[in-house]
């Protein structure tokens, strides 16, 4: 059985936004705040607001089943990830995961 996957992590950082205090599409480039996010200017009533770009997240990142943390990739081994705890070594939780490659 042949399962299909696309990637839907299509980068919207040139995506539109808007001003929130008054709707409007027509901003001037303010450079960026510390964080590293976009500034703009709303040209009509020049309210100043940041443009959260691109977020770095790893959904495939597993979680610790045992205290909640994020997990770090500890080995590749082949076909498998094997991730482990955050917190090690007071926590030596880790899990194995599965590659997902076509073929
Ligand atoms: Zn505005
Ligand atoms: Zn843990």
């Amino acid at each position: 059985m042949a399962v299909s996957r696309s990637i839907d992590d299509a980068g919207d950082a040139d995506q539109p936004s808007r001003c929130p205090a008054c709707g409007a599409d027509a901003y001037y480039r303010y450079g960026k705040t510390a964080n590293g996010k976009a500034r703009r200017i709303c040209l009509l009533c020049q309210r100043q607001y940041t443009i959260d770009g691109a977020r770095r997240e790893r959904p495939d990142r597993p979680v610790c089943p045992l205290c909640g943390e994020p997990m770090h990739v500890y080995r590749r081994q082949a076909g498998f990830t094997r991730y482990r705890c955050r917190n090690y070594p007071a926590c030596r939780s880790y899990v194995k995961v599965a590659d997902e490659k076509g073929g």
